[in-house]
């Protein structure tokens, strides 16, 4: 049984080395809803004001850097960052609710995202440069300004730094607003990263989405945001952009659809593979299988390998070794997914709940959920249409490759999916018929999609694309620089 923290955590404001008081909130432990971990500030508009006025500051000298020097500032930062990393893993699951493997994997991406962008940042300052009869244009890149960036719960640490990194190493000050269910390990890891850059360049200002998260992105000295989380906060935050015509970019929710073909071999490998793509971190990941469509001819050995499969899944606190998968994060997200199942009973669907409970797990006072397997479920059913976001998925048979691309791209959605083959030629060509930013073939999780690869959403899913210059693109100003006094290819009247 995983022991009582040894302290109480707080998430304060971070910027400029000065000190903000706030009141506070809680942040309970979803294994042991009795626990609080520690408390997190609420900030409001007039820290958000101060906030954004150090970021300005900062926007002057952290802009004017050259990309090599700041690469060199950020390889020294992603150090720091490995320190206490054991710690603050913990601190997140406890936060969080996840398995310790998973916190490792959140917060160690944080220094590897770090050192990639550190090593790309000189690439920011190339400029092109062309010339021709009538004269020379120089396209260069600069930074936007103070840029806020606002994080979900799931991986908070992993999701901030694969934004931030970019928007620093591009020049620009971050001012970062964590959820409110897992603000502790990500502001404690983003008060590292601050003491080792220039005052003001990175700041923290933990709060309510519609508080401290509503008063930065309509605030005038913001430049940028970028925004991960929810597709309803993602109208929110457009629309309190448009104020000032602030540039947005959105990584939203997603309904992923995997298409498993007869031409599939169902071996040990791809069943744990798409048992990992859809119970990672409880279901609660924006890329996760949502939705299972499997062609006929496997159907039945398809879904009886992988109820056996998740059938081994333990459920427990995530500080336990042997946990397979944690509670869910927050009262709200249980309730969503238990709603949802009870409607997809409703809907006549056979709902297989499967796995056990962790020996000793406190399961009336965790949000807690056993995995289960959804058969049988009409295609209209919310747990098709819906992201579920938990630990549960529909399994869906098909006849012809038509109805499966039909199904898939039948969604507001379009963040991700994956097709499942021996035959990967034919998977690419029905991959290429499927609307969703990232298509993969035979996997379809976490790591799948690394910096070579452009990552975002269409249609409902989101807004731009991030990953390696797509990214330092995304937060950048592209200027046109132009000398080309001989404009007689647009003559008008001589006395003009
Ligand atoms: P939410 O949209 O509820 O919250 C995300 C963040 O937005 C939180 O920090 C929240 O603050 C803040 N927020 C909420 N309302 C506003 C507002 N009006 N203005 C500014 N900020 C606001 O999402 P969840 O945290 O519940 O995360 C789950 C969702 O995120 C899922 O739909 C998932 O698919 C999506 N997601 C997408 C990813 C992607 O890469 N495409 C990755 C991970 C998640 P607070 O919580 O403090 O109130």
């Amino acid at each position: 049984m995983p022991s009582a923290p040894e302290k109480t955590w707080t998430a304060q404001v971070v910027s400029a080395g000065r000190t903000y008081p706030t009141d506070t909130a809680p942040v309970v432990n979803p294994a042991r809803t009795g626990e609080i971990v520690g408390t997190y500030a609420l900030a409001g508009p007039r820290i958000v004001a101060e906030v954004v006025r150090n970021a300005q500051d900062a926007a002057v000298t952290w802009g004017s850097l050259t990309g090599a020097q700041r690469g060199r500032l950020l390889h020294t930062a992603a150090d720091a960052l490995e320190r206490d990393l054991a710690t603050r893993a913990e601190l997140l699951t406890r936060e969080q609710g996840k398995v310790l493997w998973e916190s490792r994997l959140d917060l160690g991406g944080g220094p590897r995202l770090l050192r990639y962008y550190a090593d790309i940042a000189p690439a920011v300052d190339e400029e092109t440069v062309v010339r021709d009869e009538r004269g020379t244009t120089v396209i260069r890149r600069l930074p936007m300004g103070p840029t806020v960036v606002i994080v979900p719960w799931n991986y908070p640490v992993y999701l901030c730094m694969m934004v931030l990194a970019p928007a620093l190493a591009a020049g620009n000050p971050v001012i970062v607003k964590p959820s409110e269910f897992a603000p502790l390990a990500l502001t404690e890891t983003l008060a590292m990263l601050a003491s080792a850059l220039p005052d003001g360049v990175v700041n923290v200002v933990p709060g309510l989405g519609g508080e401290a998260g509503a008063a930065l992105v309509s605030h005038p000295g913001v430049r940028k945001v970028l925004f991960t989380g929810g597709t309803e906060s993602g109208r929110a935050v457009l629309r309190g952009a448009a104020q000032n015509i602030t540039s947005v970019s959105l990584e939203l929710g997603g309904n992923d659809p995997a298409i498993v073909l007869d031409s599939a071999v169902l071996d040990d490998r791809l069943i744990r593979e798409i048992r990992r793509s859809v119970y990672t971190c409880t279901g609660q990941v924006c890329f996760n299988i949502k939705r299972l469509y499997v062609q006929r001819g496997v159907y039945d050995e398809f879904v009886d390998k992988f109820r056996q499969a998740v059938d081994e899944i333990v459920v427990g606190d995530g500080l336990d070794p042997a946990s397979t998968t944690g509670p869910l994060n927050n009262k709200k997200q249980f309730d969503s997914v238990t709603a949802l199942l009870d409607s997809t009973r409703k809907d006549g669907a056979q709902v297989d709940v499967l796995g056990r409970a962790l020996d000793g797990t406190d399961w009336d006072n965790g949000y807690f959920m056993l995995p289960s397997v959804v058969t049988g479920i009409p295609h209209d059913s919310d747990l098709v249409s819906r992201e579920q976001f938990g630990p549960t998925v529909p399994v869906v048979p098909f006849d012809d490759v038509e109805d499966a691309v039909r199904m898939a791209n039948d969604t507001e959605f379009g963040l991700a999916a994956s097709v499942w083959s021996e035959d990967p030629e034919h998977a690419l060509t029905v991959g290429r018929r499927i609307a969703a930013g990232s298509v993969f073939v035979n996997s379809h999780r976490v790591g799948s999609s690394d910096m070579t690869m452009p990552f975002g959403g269409m249609k409902q899913s989101g807004l731009g694309r991030n990953h390696g210059m797509w990214a330092i693109d995304e937060c950048s100003e592209l200027q046109a620089l132009s000398h080309r006094p001989d404009t007689s290819a647009f003559p008008g009247p001589a006395t003009w």
